[in-house]
């Protein structure tokens, strides 16, 4: 081999191995010095409630550990209050809807960003800022690529999930399937980005919840917020 194919093969093999080790060009780093264990992501979906949401406050409270509410606006408008609770407890406030009514909101790109920015300006009248992270209603899986590309274009980041508690599935669902649930969905153990509800029929979310956090602190887990 001459020098400057080796050398040129030298350069590449230091490339494949830092982008294998570090990232990769299109989503986050496999690995970072910064966070090189586990880490988990407890995220809630279309809330808040009066109902359910402070329950689960309480429980984060009480383990001492963050979430990332993705709020539906038309749910907040009259419970202020508990957004207020959740900022000021240090969780983030994130964009799932305004209305989160499928058929209006996929209807086009244009509708799309409209309901976004309502929910948004709610965030920004409780946080003092607009979000970044945005969850579709139902997963970006289920949409078409037009609306994802105006999404991203609009500069909103993406967020889906990996695990989830599966309470918007399991009929009748006790704390305990939940848990069970959580447990055994994890796709992706070093970096988990956990699915749950804090709307008002979500009681039993609440209720697994703290088994939920015990069980990944017990493994080691950071938890972190979006
Ligand atoms: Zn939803």
């Amino acid at each position: 081999m001459n020098k400057r194919i080796s050398a040129l093969a030298a350069i590449l093999l230091t490339v494949a191995l830092f982008v294998t080790l570090f990232g990769n060009f299109f989503g986050e780093p496999l690995l970072s010095f910064a966070d090189g264990g586990k880490v988990i992501y407890l995220t809630f979906d279309d809330g808040p409630s009066d109902r359910v949401t402070p329950k689960i406050l309480d429980v984060l409270k009480k383990e001492g550990v963050p979430a990332t509410f993705f709020i539906v606006g038309a749910q907040a408008k009259n419970r202020k209050e508990v957004l207020k609770r959740e900022h000021s407890e240090g969780h983030t406030l994130a964009v799932h809807s305004y209305s989160h009514k499928y058929s209006e909101i996929y209807s086009s790109p244009a509708a799309l960003l409209k309901d976004i920015e309502k929910c948004n300006e709610t965030i920004c009248s409780v946080t003092g800022e607009f979000s970044h992270f945005y969850r579709f209603p139902g997963g970006s899986f289920t949409v078409s690529p037009q609306l994802l590309r105006a999404v991203a274009e609009r500069g909103y980041i993406s967020v889906d999930w990996n695990a989830s508690f599966r309470d918007s599935e399991i009929k009748n669902a006790s704390a305990e399937d939940l848990y069970c649930a959580a447990v055994a969905t994890v796709a992706n153990p070093k970096k988990i980005v956990m699915l749950a509800h804090d709307s008002t029929d979500k009681s039993e979310t609440a209720a697994a919840l703290e088994k939920v956090i015990k069980h990944f602190k017990s493994l080691g887990y950071e938890f972190k917020k979006f």
